[in-house]
């Protein structure tokens, strides 16, 4: 498995100097910490596999997990099993996805089944551009959270003001 932390930092409640600098840093956060600890639990009683855990993001009872290429299906398990332990440890909602630069494509990976159904620039009168994502109104009761959540952890996640609207 690849995780933000070091395989000792994930056996022990400790941080080595190492990740203990990432954490001070913010290159890492509390929650990645704890959800590559409990992963790795998981995956000693379970077996998850080799996958690679970059990042998690919170908001207001909604966790989404960054993983590598390929990983969703692992992480989640067969039929859920992984991904319904992490909700009780955890006790919000949670959403697995892969790292993209697409940001029409990571708006659709949280909020499915909800439906995007298409993005455009925005050109604000002062400020720099911004995408606006449409998401379908028919479809919003699907989604994990509020529009202004998602649009919360997106921002965080491309490190770029968003603007989310249903329609
Ligand atoms: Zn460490």
């Amino acid at each position: 498995m690849k995780m933000p932390i070091c395989d000792l930092c994930l056996r022990s409640n400790t941080l080595c100097k190492r990740c203990e600098k990432k954490l001070r840093e913010k290159k890492i956060t509390e929650l990645d910490i704890e959800m590559a600890r409990t992963l790795y639990a998981i995956d000693r009683r379970y077996g998850i596999g080799n996958v690679t855990f970059k990042k998690s993001f919170e908001s207001d009872g909604l966790i989404v997990m960054m993983v590598g290429k390929g990983d969703v299906g692992n992480i989640v398990g067969k039929r859920g099993k992984i991904i319904r332990i992490l909700k009780r440890k955890f006790n919000k909602k949670i959403r697995v996805i892969e790292e993209t630069d697409n940001i029409k494509e990571l708006v659709a990976e949280i909020i499915s089944p909800a439906r995007v159904m298409g993005m455009n620039i925005i050109y604000p009168v002062s400020g720099s551009a911004i995408n606006k994502i449409r998401i379908d109104e028919t479809s919003k009761d699907k989604m994990p959270a509020d529009v202004s959540v998602i649009e919360d952890i997106v921002k965080r996640i491309i490190k770029k003001d968003i603007k989310i609207v249903l329609e």
